[in-house]
């Protein structure tokens, strides 16, 4: 039996997770599925349908007609495909990031997107990103990493990426959604965001994104070597 390697990078928003993830799988040769993509990508399905981000029964009742694919463009970038549409840039949307904490904290929703993300783990080396993932998605992942920063340089972080990617915010607009996503994220009662059992806690805060890079390239590359 063929046996994947899989990595486990959770934590809050803004931590650095999907840069750092990207990386490390473009340095392994491994697959990057960034999960917080497929429940922005929910997110997108409701707030086109016109539904609020909290009408819980309104979004099971969508559920069944949400079809959500990802591939790979030749850049390598992961591509979110939503009834066929790619909505690849639409669900980097602020307003999405909060329809995305509010519906990712429906355990109908949850399930529904759980077997999607096994899947990719059952047939490839994965390195994968959310919040869930060492703790629900891959329990046995080779290896398991929560990755944070203080809320105020996440915040930075963040806003300078939206800067370079032209979006109209400010600093306090996002610290305002990383607080407010925090909070959801971590007292929900599905699958709450917090440390795995095992898990390698790494604070980035003041490390440049090198030096995380490299943290992680290590315990990563302990593991293969075993
Ligand atoms: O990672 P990202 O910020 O793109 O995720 C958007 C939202 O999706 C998060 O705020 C979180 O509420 C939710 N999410 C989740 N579980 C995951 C990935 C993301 O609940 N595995």
């Amino acid at each position: 039996m063929s046996k994947f390697y899989s990595v486990a990078i959770d934590g809050p928003s803004g931590a650095g997770k999907s840069t750092i993830a990207k990386m490390c799988a473009e340095k392994f040769g491994f697959l990057y599925v960034d999960t917080g993509a497929i429940y922005r990508s929910v997110g997108v399905a409701v707030r086109n349908a016109g539904l609020g981000s909290k009408d819980e029964a309104g979004v099971i009742s969508m559920l069944p007609s949400i079809e959500i694919a990802m591939r790979h463009d030749e850049n390598g970038l992961q591509r979110m495909i939503l009834n066929d549409k790619d909505v690849t840039n639409e669900i980097r949307l602020p307003e999405i990031s909060i329809y995305a904490s509010d519906v990712s904290a429906m355990p109908a929703v949850r399930s529904f997107l759980l077997e999607k993300q096994r899947e990719f783990a059952k047939t490839s080396n994965v390195i994968m990103d959310g919040r869930d993932i060492g703790t629900v998605v891959l329990p046995d992942a080779d290896v398991k990493i929560f990755l944070t920063a203080t809320s105020e340089e996440r915040a930075l972080r963040r806003f300078e990426e939206l800067q370079l990617r032209g979006t109209k915010t400010t600093y306090d607009e996002v610290l305002r959604d990383i607080t407010y996503r925090d909070m959801n994220d971590s007292t929900r009662a599905a699958a709450p965001l917090r440390p795995a059992e095992g898990a390698v806690i790494l604070d980035t805060t003041g490390n440049t994104l090198t030096q995380s890079f490299e943290m992680i390239c290590v315990l990563i590359e302990e593991k293969m070597s075993r």
